[in-house]
This record gives structure tokens, sequence and C-alpha cells, in this order.
């Protein structure tokens, strides 16, 4: 099709220089001989003031469009244009749409004479190929986003005057890229265009889909009754494309997200509607893929403050406005402090401290974790080096990683030369790994947990428990530590049946040679039943919040004076406590 316009506008453009050319230099005699009834294209002369002295057979629809005949004057605007022509102005292009036709009419003056010539061509196909080509998309044949943005236009003034309601869906595929490098891009082609065709399934004729790009499809629905009918059109069309494609001997799963609004409830003006339906789209997209989400205004506030702070993080980072705090992990059996958990905090100039768990997925999603990551871990083999030094070690420092510095290329050789340059032990340092990321990751978990141990670095499993694996899937992972999330701390309340997941984690772990921690320890009663479940680590607010180093420095230095004595008599009457239940219970 784009040949096809080429050659058009070549053709277009030579017609253009051959009537220039006559213009400028040719005699009256050539451009009368234009003038004639043999002519397939219209053309007329008229008077220097606009009334028509004589027109060709092909001119006729011209004249009856305008309702005049041979020696009536023209139309104003048209007039308008003979007489400027006539005065010597340069010869332009004038559009005329007339009986389902376009022509382009050109109006010349003739040298030395009291009268111009127009010339008109009829320019239909050449319009409605470049109209083609400039409103729809040529792989689907749905409009594109241009038209799109005219229909919406359209569709929003209709819905303002009339009080109906409008909604916009941006849709867009979960996994295209994906599918389009495996499988190659003729078959990404094609399952567009079997896609595009579902969606035009689902709708209504009134309804418009377009492509608005790549694997972006939106949808414009008129006159939805209420919510329910812009969620139930939703629905459909999340069902219609979940179902598998056969594409040239392969099935193709494929799924998509879709970003809705409702007009007028969200926004007034096209450009706000889109805006809007595009940031329901990327909630969506980043927080629940594979469903439909309507916009909220909330939608916004958060995505402000998100750019902010992503902003805000770049520069701290290189401000040092980022501090890490230790958490100790007390050693139940020993009642020794053998490891603590760093965690990194962000003292913001504005807000002051500011929780991780309200920046670091903010840090995942702009990729800054992996610069943050790299400093928490250098920072953290720095201070545990200068306690080992100091002579209050050996601790194990425990550091976080997060999914995004997991899949970063030179992981490991980041790690190994970040012991080497700080002078860290290896067996000094553990790696903190979620539960599901270790499990929806399994082979690249294992392999990490190889390549690590083989220079002596452990890893554990945080937050053990909410991931629901199976607790047997846990013996193919060589992971030397198991992290039971605090939720199922929180459950040990003393009621009969409490702490039945923590029972089954440890019992289980440490049936496959593994270490309990457990997270989140408040009370006394919790390190009590721990104990007797044989857990082999605590760590929690009971005994310690996380620490700003020189604090913490401080806690490994008082522990022995303070805590382990306290420790051991509480701990000792905390178990006579539960003996002395357990044998009034049975007695
Ligand atoms: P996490 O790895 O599960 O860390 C444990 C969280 O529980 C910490 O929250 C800690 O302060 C808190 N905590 C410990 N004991 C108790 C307790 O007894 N009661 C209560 N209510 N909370 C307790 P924090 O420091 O706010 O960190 C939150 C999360 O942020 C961490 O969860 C971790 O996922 C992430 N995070 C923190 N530092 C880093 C880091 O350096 N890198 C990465 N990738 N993530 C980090
Ligand atoms: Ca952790
Ligand atoms: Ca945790």
């Amino acid at each position: 099709m784009t040949n096809r316009l080429e050659h058009l506008i070549a053709a277009n453009e030579a017609l253009k220089a051959e009537i220039a050319k006559r213009i400028v230099d040719t005699a009256r005699s050539e451009c009368d001989a234009l003038i004639s009834e043999e002519n397939p294209n219209p053309v007329m002369r008229v008077t220097s003031d606009g009334a028509v002295l004589y027109a060709n057979q092909s001119a006729s629809v011209l004249l009856a469009h305008w309702h005049i005949n041979i020696g009536d004057r023209l139309p104003d605007e048209w007039r308008v244009i003979v007489v400027e022509a006539a005065n010597g102005k340069q010869a332009d292009e004038h559009e005329l749409r007339c009986a389902g036709k376009i022509f382009s009419l050109t109006v010349l003056a003739v040298v030395d004479a009291d009268y111009v010539n127009i010339y008109g061509r009829d320019i239909t196909s050449f319009k409605e190929t470049e109209d083609q080509i400039v409103n729809f998309d040529d792989l689907t044949g749905l409009p594109n986003r241009a038209l799109f943005q005219d229909r919406l236009h359209q569709v929003l003034s209709y819905a303002r005057r009339s009080g109906k309601l409008a909604a916009v869906h941006l849709i867009n595929l979960d996994r295209f890229k994906e599918i389009n490098e495996t499988l190659g891009r003729n078959i990404g082609d094609a399952l567009l265009q079997g896609i595009a065709s579902r969606l035009l399934n689902c709708i209504r004729t009134s309804d418009t889909v377009a492509r608005l790009g790549g694997d972006e499809f939106g949808i414009i629905q008129v006159e939805p009754n209420d919510n329910d009918g812009v969620a139930i059109l939703a629905q459909k069309l999340l069902s219609s494309l979940k179902q598998p494609f056969e594409i040239d001997g392969h099935t193709i799963y494929s799924a998509a997200s879709i970003g809705i609004t409702v007009f007028p409830d969200d926004a007034q003006s096209p450009d706000d509607v889109l805006r809007n339906a595009d940031l329901a789209l990327s909630y969506g997209k980043s927080n629940d893929r594979g469903n439909y989400r309507f916009f909220v205004a909330q939608m916004h506030d958060d995505i402000q403050r998100r750019r902010s702070i992503e902003e805000d993080m770049r520069g701290g980072l290189e401000r040092g406005e980022f501090v890490l705090h230790y958490q100790p992990k007390l050693h139940i059996g020993s009642n020794r402090i053998t490891g603590m958990e760093a965690l990194i905090r962000w003292n913001h100039p504005e807000q002051g401290f500011m929780s991780p768990a309200e920046f670091i997925p903010v840090a995942e999603r702009s990729k800054l974790i992996v610069p943050m990551g790299e400093w928490v871990l250098r920072e953290a083999c720095t201070r545990n080096k200068a306690w080992t030094d100091a002579g209050l070690g050996p601790v194990k420092v425990a550091v976080n990683l997060s999914a995004v510095q997991f899949h970063q290329d030179g992981l490991v050789e980041m790690i190994k030369h970040t012991l080497d340059d700080t002078g860290l032990d290896p067996t000094q340092l553990e790696l903190e790994i979620t539960e599901s990321l270790a499990m929806r990751d399994a082979e690249a978990s294992i392999e990490l947990c190889t390549r690590l141990s083989e220079f002596g670095v452990s890893l554990s499993i945080d937050d053990f428990g909410t991931g629901y694996s199976s607790l047997s899937y846990l013996k193919n992972f060589p992971v030397q530590r198991i992290k039971i999330d605090k939720a199922f701390v929180d459950d040990i309340d003393g009621k009969d049946d409490s702490g039945g997941i923590a029972r089954a984690v440890t019992t289980l772990g440490h049936s496959f040679g593994m270490e309990i921690t457990a997270e989140g320890v408040e009370t006394e009663e919790q390190l009590v039943f721990l104990d007797s479940l044989g857990c082999d680590e605590i760590q929690g607010y009971y005994f310690s919040r996380p620490l700003p180093d020189a604090e913490f420095e401080e806690f490994l230095k008082n522990f022995e004076n303070t805590w382990a004595l306290r420790l051991s008599q509480e701990r000792r009457q905390g178990i006579d406590r539960r003996n002395w239940l357990k044998a009034q219970s049975t007695s």
C-alpha cells in the first residue's frame, strides 16, 4: 500500500509541475488547449470576476454541486479565489468534495486574457489511499491512533450533548515481547492479527477498536449503561484473549491487562481520558497483571509520589542519605548474638526517616535497586569487617537481595569483588532471598546458591510461609537457613492450636539440615514457644529493634552483661512455667 501511495504522490507532483510550468511561461493558446470537451478532467473558463463562460462535460458535476449554470457566478468563496488569480496571485490547489468524489481545482490566470481557467483533477483514489495509510494500521486493518483519537473526540462530544456515558479500555498484552522474541516476528504479527479479530468480535458495531501501537489496543465503548456494563465488556475481552491461539503449529497463550476510564466521571477532555486509562493500565500492570482496572483519582497521587521519591532517591544515593540499621539475631541455644540483618533506612531531607517498605518497591521498579543494593552490600561488609577486627564478632551479616538484583548479570562476581575489597570473610556474609523469588526461579536460585556456597557465602529463604510453596519442595534448595515469616510468629498467642506453622516449618527444615530463624518475635511467650520447638535463631523487637551502627556496636559490647543474663533467667523461668503447665494439664 505504501508503494501505491508513493506512485500516486509522484504522479500528482508531476501534474502539479506541468501546470505550474504552464502558468509561468506558456502562451494563451496552450492554456486554452486544455479547455476542451475531450479532456476527461473538469475544466472551466470564468470571467475575472467569477462568472462561468464555459464548462466541459466533466465539469457539469461541479456546476450541479454549486447549483449554477453557465453564465451564473461562482459561489463567493470560489469567486474570491478567481479574483485573486486574475490579480496575479500564484496559483494554489483547492480541494472540493462533491458527488462522492474529491477534486483538486487549480485556478489559473491566462496571459493577456480577461478570463481565468479552472483545471480540475479527480484525486479521490489518491485521497482514499492516503486516508487508509494515515488512519489505519497496515498489519491489522484496524483504525490507528490518529483515527482513534478522532473518534474519541466525536464520541465524547456526543456523550457530552446527550448526557450518556462513554468508556475507554486500553489493552496491553502481557507477554508479547517474549512471544515475538522466542517465536519470531511473523508469528508475533499473526498473533496481533488474531487478537484484532477477537477484539472486534467482542464489541458492538458502534464501538471502535484500534491498534494504538506495538501490542497496545484501544476500545471506545459507546453508551454503556453504567460501570457494570463497562466491567462486563472488559471481562469479555479478557476471557476472549485468554483462549489459546493456534498459529503455525504453535499453541500460544496470551493474556492482557486493561486500564479503563469512564467519561464523564473521570475526565473531560479526550487527552485526559486517554491519560487516565493509561495510568490505570500501568497501575494494573505493575500490581495485578492479567486483569482489568478502573482509573481512580488516587492513582495520580500515587504516581506523583512515586515519581518524586524516584527522583529524590537518585540524588539521595549520591548525597549519602541512606544508612544501614542492624537488627541482632539471637542464637537461642547459646544465648549469643551470632548474626544481624542489615536493613536500609533513608534519611529523607524533608520527610525524615522513610521506611524501606515504601521506597524499595520504587527502587525495584526503576532499577535503582541495583546500585543501591551494591552500596548496601559494600557498607554491610565494611562494617562487619570493622566489628570483627575490633573483637566484637564473629557475627554473620545478612543482606537482603531483591528480585531485580537477583536477575542482574554478574551478581556473583559483584559479591566476590565486594568481599575481596572489604576483606570480609565470606562465611560472615549471608544473603536473603524471599520465598516467592526462590520458588518462582527455582533453577536460578539453585544455581546461585551453589555458586555462592563454593566460596563460602550462605543463602537463606526470607518470609517463609507467605509464598504458598510446598514444604517438601524445599529439600531441592541448597540453602542453609529458613526465616519463618512474622505472620506465623504472630500466630503464637498461647491458644491451643497456636504456632502450628512455625512448628511444621521448624521440624521439616531441620529434617533437611537447615537452620531456622523466626522473625518478628515480640513477646517472651513467643520466645519460649520457639525455644521449645528447637528453633535456632530469633530476631525481633522483643530484645532489639534494628539499630544505627553506633548503637548496634554498643549493643554487641554490652550484650553479655545485660541480655545474655536476663535471657537465660527468663528462659529458665519460661520453660519451668511451661513444664508446670504441662504437668497441670496431664495430671
Ligand atoms: P524483611 O527482610 O522481612 O525485614 C524484616 C522487617 O521486619 C524489617 O522491616 C524489620 O525492622 C521488621 N521487624 C523486625 N522485627 C520486628 C518485630 O518484632 N516486629 C515488627 N513489627 N517488625 C519487625 P524494615 O526494616 O521496615 O524492612 C522492610 C522490608 O524492606 C524488609 O523486610 C525487606 O524486604 C526490605 N528491605 C530492607 N532493607 C533492604 C535492603 O537493604 N535491600 C532490599 N532489597 N530490601 C530491603
Ligand atoms: Ca530479610
Ligand atoms: Ca522477612
